[in-house]
């Protein structure tokens, strides 16, 4: 006898609204796709938002790393005495990576790419705990794996811990055999990852797209034999835009001549620099500079509070200063050099769209990836449940 009703959520990092329909995938699966504006940052914004059905503002994280007083990661700050052949190699920094989530027994995901050590005792990360987990947010905020664990509705999640052929293995497993369950979340990076390197080459991008549509429908084909009824969910957390120019805002900056960390602070991601300063003279002196720059240019707290990223504290920067679509800081504390793609840009701009593709039509029509948790949360039957919502609604 089959079993009841089953969610299939695949959660595929990057592949955005615009690519979705040049390559016109997952129509056989989820032939219902909606275009869905991102939320200005990173995965590590928009994760959270698809999870919670919040803007950052009201999930607490938005950039990976945010100014602390007494961050967690201060004891790293000893390894800037090391000379930056050693300090920034890829292989010391992976190793330290691998040791550091052992030791500190954080859970979420973060990397220490090529921030500076010294940097260490001023920034910490925002995401300690696995999000993927009952738990992963501060306060009341209540994710849809709290909300499953509350109701106690059987579920399985493989977040980016398990590389993707090992969580379908996992998943068709759970799927054939063992205890039902009613809603199953699979998150996967490797779009992400090739259409960085390889976004605008039609041929490559069309043939992991494929490869990938054959992974999914397998599984998709699988559940529908263990379940009478089966809803296949297909979303990603932003798109990516061609990398079209580069800028040196640290040498912008550090021209200057300003101290960091007496006169200010500055953690340069691949798309923004974010600043703190100590001074309204410095305040006014950066603000100068970056304003003359013509490839970006710096949000005001309006932009900040209508795009959800506004914190009274400031602890993700007291001035952000946001590249235009296409430009990367280069170098950055992300990385010495351009990929090919990226993504971080406004979310006005049309390659940052994300899509949510599913086998039914959805009802409300999603707009914003913030309405992915809502999408969950219905056709896993819990409604109703979300706690603490303005009027009691979903998401
Ligand atoms: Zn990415």
């Amino acid at each position: 006898m089959k079993k009841e009703r089953l969610t299939l959520a695949f959660f595929i990092d990057a592949l955005g609204w615009r690519i979705s329909r040049e390559f016109r995938c997952f129509e056989e699966l989820a032939p219902h796709a909606y275009r869905q504006r991102t939320i200005l940052g990173y995965s590590c914004a928009a994760q959270p938002t698809i999870l919670t059905g919040l803007p950052p503002s009201g999930h607490g994280h938005w950039a990976m790393f945010e100014r602390s007083g007494r961050s967690e990661l201060a004891p790293l700050v000893r390894f800037s005495v090391l000379p930056d052949t050693v300090g920034r190699h890829r292989r010391f920094r992976r190793r330290l990576l691998q040791w550091h989530r052992r030791r500190s027994g954080f859970t979420g995901y973060y990397n220490f790419y090529r921030i500076p050590f010294r940097l260490f005792r001023e920034f910490d990360i925002s995401e300690k705990r696995d999000i993927y987990a009952p738990g992963g947010f501060d306060g009341a905020v209540e994710s849809i794996f709290d909300i499953l664990e509350r109701r106690g509705v059987p579920y399985r999640v493989w977040n980016w811990k398990t590389d993707l052929d090992t969580a379908l293995g996992e998943l068709s497993e759970c799927l054939t055999g063992g205890a039902p369950v009613r809603f199953a979340l699979l998150y996967t990076a490797v779009m992400d990852a090739l259409l960085h390197e390889h976004v605008g080459d039609v041929d490559v991008v069309g043939a992991a797209l494929e490869e990938l549509e054959k992974k999914l429908s397998r599984v998709v084909e699988l559940a529908r034999g263990a379940y009478s009824e089966v809803d296949v969910l297909i979303f990603s957390d932003h798109g990516m835009a061609r990398t079209t120019a580069e800028i040196d805002l640290m040498a912008a900056v550090d021209s200057l001549g300003l101290a960091p960390k007496r006169d200010y602070l500055a953690f340069y991601d691949s798309t923004m620099g974010r600043f703190w300063f100590e001074s309204e003279r410095v305040r006014e002196e950066i603000t100068k500079k970056l304003r003359a720059i013509e490839c970006g240019r710096v949000l005001t707290d309006d932009d900040l509070r209508r795009e959800g990223v506004w914190f009274d504290d400031r602890r993700y920067g007291e001035l952000v200063f946001l590249m235009n679509p296409g430009t990367l800081v280069v170098p950055s504390y992300m990385g010495a050099s351009a990929p090919r793609g990226m993504h971080g840009f406004t979310p006005e701009h049309e390659d940052s769209d994300a899509a949510i593709m599913s086998s039914k039509p959805l009802e409300p029509e999603p707009s914003t990836i913030a309405d992915t948790f809502g999408a969950m949360v219905r056709s896993a039957g819990l409604e109703g449940a979300a706690r603490g919502r303005p009027g009691g609604a979903d998401g």
